[in-house]
C-alpha cells in the first residue's frame, strides 16, 4: 500500500483461527505489531477484524495513540492500469498495443467459437493476442444473437483463471451500458471501459463516467454526440473538449484515465469527402494531445482499410503508414492485431508511397492508383508475420527482451550492434540487456508460462546475439587484455557409451545455456575416460550424463566409480528415459561417496539443480539433503527386496499362456527371404507419424491433436507444429533423410521358452534360436497366465507349422549432417527439431512396413482396413515387439535379429556395445502375427530363470545377471555372499 494515494487502513485478525476456529493472539502482541506497522508510517487508520474484542481495541487505541497517521504521497500522475500485473502508462511507453481478435464484431474466428460455446479455443484467441505483445486486450461481444451479457460474464471468469492472459488489463467493449457494468463486475484489477460518449445526452453521459469511476476502471471516450459521430477535424475537437470539460469538471474523473477515440473511418472507398479522414484523426490526436493533458488517444486502427479486404498485405502496409504518422502526433493507444502489423522502414518504398498517398490525402488520385496497383500486392508477404511494428519501435534493450522472449531472431544482429554501440564493452550487453531478457525467459518458463521448445527458441536468439559479440570480445582481450565472458558454471554433458540418445540431452544442454551456464557437449558414447580427462582439462563444476537404453544405467554406475577411484568430487547429474531416483540412489550414489550423484527428472528441472550446486552458499547443504534422502530410499529399497520371492520358473511355465493355435491356425506367409527397402518414399511416412510422443519430447504433455487447442499448451504446441510440419515438408521435398529397412518371415516353432528359426519349410535346419523370457509373478489359480513371447508360436511337435519375422528400419541416414547444418547456424532449435523428426519417420516407417508385412509379405491380414488413426493405435493383429522392451528386456537379442537380416549390411544400421542402434533413429523387432499375441511386460525375475536362461544363451551366470540387472528380483552380490 506504500504507493496508494488514499487512506491506507489496517484491520487484521486476532491471528489464524486455531483447530477450534478461535482466535488465539492476546490484545497485547497484536497492540505492539500495528504500533510498528503505524511508527514505520504504513498506516492512516487501525482496527481489528475476525477474533478482535473492546479489549483488542483498546489495546490498539492506546499503542497508536501518539503515533501520526502515514503521510499521503505525492505519487506521479500517470495511467496506472492493471490485470494481475500493473501496467503503468508514463512518456516513455511509445505505443500501447490494445489485442483486437477477442471480438466478435471484428474476427469471424472468434464470433464462431463464441457462438459455438467453445470457450476454451476462444481463450486461447486471448493468449495468443497476450503472447503477440498485446499489452491490454478488448473483449467484445456484441452479436445481434448471443446474450452479450452471458457471453461477456462467462468470458472474463474464465479469463480470470488463466494469469498468462490476466496479468494484461482488460479493455471492456460494448455498445451497450449493461454489457459493460456486468463486465465491471468481473475484472481483476483496473481495466477500461470501451466505450462512453454523449450521443445519449450529456446526462447519460455523466451518469456512465461516475459508474465506471465507481468501478475503478478508465474509459474511452468516443467522439460522438447527439447528433453522430464526428467525422472531420472541427467536430472531433469539439466533442472531445467538451467532454474532458464534462469529465474533469462534473465528475471529478481523472485526465489521465481518459482515452479519447477521435474515430478511425475508410479511406480509398472511392467516396470522395472520405479521403480526408486519415488526415482529420492525425490532425485531431495533434490537437487534443496539445489541449487536453494528460488524456490518451485510441483508435481501432483496422477500420482505415476495410475497403481493401481480401489483401492483407495492403491493409497491413496501410495500416503501418497510418501508425507511423499518427503516433508521431501523438495518438499512443491502438486496437490492433497485434501479431500482424509491417514495420514501416521494411515496407516496400512503392507500395509505402501509395499508402501515404492515400492516407495523407497527397493527391486526387491516389485511391484509383492504389486500386490499381493494389493486386500486385495480393497475398504477397500477407502471410501472418511475427513483426511487429510498435515492439521495433521500443528501446533497444527492450527490444532485446521482446526478441528473446518471443524467440524472434531476425534482428538480432542489427539490436546487438545497437546495444555493443550503447553500452562500453561487449560484455556489458552479454550481462546486460540480453541477461536480463533471458531472466524474464526463465521466470516465465519457471512460473508454467512458457515452455521448453519456446525457451529453445529464445536460446537461439540469445546464442546469435553472443556469437555476434564474440569477435568483439575477443578483439578486446587481445588489445587491452580485458577478461571475457563468466559464466554461471561449467557443464559438461554426455551420452555414455554404448549409446546413443541425444534429443533430450541436447535440449538440457540449451535450457542450461539459457541460463547462462556454459555447456561442453561431448556428444554420443562417450566412454568414462574421456569424461574424466574433459572433466579435469577444462575445471568442469558439474558432469551430466544421459542414456536411453537399460545397459547405460550400469556404464553410469561406471563413470561414478572411476569419478571416485580417481579422486573427484564433482557433483553428476544423471537423466534419461531409463535413469530413476530409485537407481540413480540404489546404484550409482553408493559408488560415489566423495562427489555426489542427483537424479533430474526433466529438462525444466536441471537448471534449478545446476544452480543450486552453484549457489553462493555452497553445495553442501544441497548435498546434504540429497545424500539424507538417497538413504531414506536406498533403505526402503533394500527392506523390500527379497521379501517378495516370485514363483518358479517350472511353476510358470506350467502356468504358460495358452495361444488359441487350433481355432486360429497360423497363415503361411506369401513371401520368404529378405525384403529390403533401400530408399523408402519419406512422403508414404507422413501420414502414420505419431505426433503425440514428439510432444513429450518437447516435455508437452498431452495428446495429439488436442493438444493443439489445449487451454495451458495450446499455442505452444500450434507453433512448435507448425515449424516442425514446415521442417518436415522440407525433409521429405529435399530428400534431406533417407529411410532404409529390411524385414523377413521365418519358418517357427517354440521350443520351451526358446522360438526356432529354420532354414526353409522343411524345418529340418535351424537358422537361429531367439530366446525368451517368462513372468514370475505370482498368480492366482485359474488367473492370468504367466506368458513369455514364445507362447504366441506354436510349439514344436503340435503338429502346426508356424512363422516369425523380424525387422530393422531406419530414418537417420542424414540425420546427423542436417542437425550438423543447423548447429553451425547456432541454431539449436532447429537442430533438435530434426532429430525429433528423424525418430517421427523411423516410428513411422516401423509402423508402415508393419501393415506392409500384414497385408502384402506376410499376408495373414491381407483385407485389413484401418485408419491412420487406427494404425498408430496399433488396432490391428499381430505385436511387434522390440529388444529391450518390457516383453523382451534382453538387448542381445538384436545380435540374432540383425545376424538375419543381415541389418547391418543392408539397412547401414549398427550396434553399439549396449545394442543401441545407430543412427539413433532406428527401429527393430519381431513380428508376431498370432490374435492373441499380446504386449506385456516380464517384470522381474528369479535366480533360477537367470541360470536357465544363461545355459540356453551359452552364457555363464555372472555375465547373464549384467544383461538383465535391471530385471532381477535378487541381488547378486548378496546372493554370492550367502553362498
Ligand atoms: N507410435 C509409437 C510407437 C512406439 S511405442 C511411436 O511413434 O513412438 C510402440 C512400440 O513399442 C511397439 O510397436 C513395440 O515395438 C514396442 N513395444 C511396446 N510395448 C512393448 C512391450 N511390452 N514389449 C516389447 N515391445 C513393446
Amino acid at each position: 500500500g506504500r504507493v496508494a494515494d488514499t487512506l491506507v487502513c489496517a484491520y487484521p485478525n486476532a491471528g489464524l483461527p486455531n483447530e477450534f476456529g478461535e482466535y488465539d493472539e492476546s490484545p497485547e502482541h497484536m497492540a505492539g505489531l500495528i504500533a510498528e506497522f503505524a511508527s514505520a508510517g504504513l498506516v492512516n487508520m487501525v482496527g481489528g477484524c475476525c477474533g478482535t474484542t473492546p479489549a483488542h481495541i483498546r489495546a490498539i487505541a492506546e499503542a497508536v495513540a501518539d503515533k501520526a497517521p502515514r503521510e499521503i504521497p505525492q505519487i506521479e500522475r500517470h495511467t496506472r492500469l492493471s490485470g494481475l500485473e500493473p501496467f503503468v502508462i508514463t512518456k516513455e511507453t511509445n505505443f500501447v498495443n490494445v489485442g483486437e481478435r477477442t471480438n466478435v464484431t471484428g474476427s469471424a474466428r472468434f464470433r464462431k467459437l463464441i457462438k459455438e460455446g467453445d470457450f476454451g479455443t476462444a481463450l486461447n484467441v486471448a493468449r495468443q493476442q497476450v503472447e503477440n505483445g498485446a499489452q491490454i486486450i478488448d473483449i467484445n461481444m456484441d452479436e445481434g444473437l448471443l446474450d452479450s451479457e452471458e457471453a461477456m460474464v462467462t468470458f472474463l471468469n474464465l479469463v480470470a483463471a488463466e494469469p498468462d492472459i490476466a496479468k494484461v488489463p482488460i479493455m471492456i467493449d460494448s455498445s451497450k451500458w449493461t454489457v459493460i457494468e456486468a463486465g465491471l463486475k468481473c475484472i481483476q484489477g483496473k481495466g477500461v471501459v470501451n466505450s462512453i460518449s454523449m450521443k445519449e445526452g450529456e446526462e447519460a453521459f455523466i451518469e456512465q463516467a461516475k459508474l465506471v469511476r465507481r468501478y475503478g476502471a478508465a474509459v474511452v471516450v468516443m467522439a460522438f454526440d447527439e447528433t453522430g459521430q464526428a467525422d472531420s477535424f472541427k467536430r472531433k475537437t469539439e466533442i472531445c473538449a467538451r467532454s474532458y470539460k464534462l469529465l474533469t469538471e462534473e465528475v471529478g474523473f481523472p485526465p489521465e484515465d481518459i482515452i479519447f477515440d477521435p474515430n478511425i473511418f475508410a479511406v480509398a472507398t472511392g467516396i470522395e469527402e472520405h479521403n480526408n479522414y486519415g488526415v482529420d484523426f492525425i490532425e485531431a490526436t495533434g490537437w487534443i494531445r496539445e489541449n487536453l493533458p494528460l488524456v490518451h488517444v485510441s483508435g481501432g486502427v483496422s477500420n482505415l482499410s476495410f475497403s481493401f479486404r481480401g489483401n492483407e498485405a495492403v491493409r497491413e502496409a496501410m495500416h503501418s503508414v497510418f501508425l507511423y504518422h499518427a503516433i508521431q502526433r501523438g495518438m499512443d493507444m491502438g486496437i490492433v492485431n497485434a501479431g500482424q502489423l509491417a514495420v514501416y522502414n521494411d515496407l516496400d518504398t512503392e507500395l509505402r508511397e501509395l499508402c501515404e498517398d492515400v492516407v495523407l490525402n497527397r493527391r486526387d488520385d491516389a485511391t484509383d492508383r492504389m486500386l490499381e496497383a493494389a493486386e500486385r500486392w495480393k497475398g504477397e508477404g500477407g502471410q501472418k508475420r511475427e513483426a511487429d511494428l510498435t515492439w521495433r519501435t521500443w528501446g533497444v534493450a527492450k527490444r532485446l527482451e521482446h526478441a528473446l522472449v518471443h524467440g524472434i531472431a531476425d534482428y538480432v544482429e542489427e539490436d546487438t550492434e545497437e546495444a555493443r554501440q550503447a553500452f562500453d564493452r561487449p560484455l556489458h550487453v552479454i550481462e546486460g540487456p540480453l541477461m536480463d531478457g533471458m531472466n524474464v525467459v526463465g521466470d516465465l518458463f519457471g512460473s508454467g508460462q512458457m515452455f521448453l521448445p519456446q525457451v529453445v527458441k529464445s536460446a537461439r536468439v540469445m546464442k546469435r546475439a553472443v556469437a555476434y559479440l564474440m569477435p568483439f570480445m575477443e578483439k578486446e582481450k587481445e588489445e587491452q587484455g580485458l577478461s571475457g565472458y563468466s559464466s554461471a558454471g561449467k557443464i559438461l554433458m554426455a551420452t555414455v557409451k554404448g549409446d546413443v540418445h541425444d534429443i533430450g540431452k541436447n535440449i538440457v544442454g540449451v535450457v542450461l545455456q539459457c541460463n547462462n551456464f556454459e555447456v561442453i557437449d561431448l556428444g554420443v558414447m562417450v566412454p568414462a575416460a574421456k569424461i574424466l580427462e574433459t572433466a579435469r582439462q577444462e575445471k568442469v563444476d558439474i558432469i551430466g550424463l544421459s542414456g536411453l537404453i537399460t545397459p547405460s544405467l550400469d556404464e553410469m554406475c561406471h563413470v561414478a566409480a572411476e569419478l571416485e577411484r580417481e579422486g573427484m568430487d564433482v557433483p553428476l547429474l544423471i537423466g534419461g528415459a531409463t535413469t530413476s531416483k530409485i537407481h540413480t540412489a540404489v546404484k550409482i550414489h553408493p559408488n560415489y561417496a566423495r562427489g555426489q550423484a542427483i537424479y533430474v527428472t526433466d529438462a525444466g528441472r536441471a537448471v534449478g539443480v545446476a544452480s543450486k550446486l552453484m549457489s553462493e552458499n555452497g553445495r553442501d547443504p544441497y548435498f546434504a539433503d540429497i545424500r539424507s534422502e538417497y538413504v531414506d530410499i536406498a533403505a526402503k529399497h533394500a527392506a523390500g527386496r527379497g521379501g517378495q520371492k516370485r514363483t518358479a520358473l517350472a511353476a510358470a511355465r506350467a502356468n504358460a499362456f495358452r495361444s488359441d493355435f487350433a481355432g486360429k491356425p497360423p497363415v503361411a506367409p506369401k513371401t520368404s527371404g529378405l525384403s529390403v527397402f533401400d530408399d523408402f518414399p519419406l512422403e508414404d511416412l507422413v501420414p502414420l507419424i505419431d505426433w503425440t510422443p514428439f510432444f513429450a519430447t518437447w516435455e508437452i504433455k498431452g495428446r495429439y491433436p488436442a493438444v493443439l487447442t489445449d487451454n495451458r499448451y495450446g499455442p505452444a504446441a500450434k507453433a512448435l507444429y507448425d515449424d516442425a510440419r514446415r521442417m518436415l515438408d522440407e525433409i521429405v521435398e529435399g530428400k534431406l533423410l533417407t529411410a532404409r529397412g529390411v524385414a523377413s518371415i521365418w519358418p517357427a516353432n517354440a521350443a520351451g521358452d526358446d522360438v526356432r528359426i529354420f532354414t526353409d519349410e522343411s524345418r529340418s535346419l535351424e537358422l537361429a534360436t531367439f530366446h525368451t523370457l517368462r513372468q514370475q509373478m505370482t498368480r492366482t489359480a485359474g488367473g492370468r497366465a504367466n506368458v513369455a513371447l514364445s507362447d504366441f508360436v506354436a510349439p514344436e511337435g503340435s503338429g502346426v507349422d508356424d512363422w516369425v519375422g523380424g525387422f530393422a528400419v531406419t530414418a537417420g541416414h542424414g540425420e546427423d549432417e542436417l542437425a550438423a547444418r543447423y548447429a553451425r547456424d547456432n541454431d539449436d532449435y532447429n537442430k533438435i527439431l530434426s532429430q525429433a523428426l528423424a525418430d517421427r519417420l523411423a516410428e513411422a516407417f516401423a509402423e508402415k512396413l508393419h501393415q506392409i508385412v500384414r497385408k502384402d509379405l506376410w499376408g495373414y491380414a491381407a483385407d485389413e482396413t484401418l485408419s491412420a488413426e487406427d494404425i498408430i493405435a496399433e488396432k490391428y493383429q499381430g505385436i511387434r515387439p522390440a529388444a529391450g522392451y518390457p516383453a523382451q528386456p534382453d538387448h542381445t537379442e538384436k545380435d540374432t535379429l540383425f545376424r538375419l537380416l543381415d541389418a547391418e549390411r543392408l539397412t547401414g544400421i549398427q550396434l553399439t556395445e549396449s545394442r543401441a542402434m545407430l543412427p539413433g533413429s532406428s527401429v527393430s523387432g519381431l513380428y508376431f502375427s498370432h490374435a492373441d499375441s499380446h504386449y506385456f511386460g516380464v517384470g522381474k525375475i528369479e535366480r533360477d530363470q537367470v541360470e536357465d536362461y544363461a545355459a540356453r544363451k551359452g552364457w555363464d551366470l555372472a555375465y547373464a545377471e549384467r544383461w538383465l540387472a535391471p530385471i532381477l528380483n535378487y541381488d547378486p552380490a548378496r546372493v554370492e555372499a550367502a553362498e
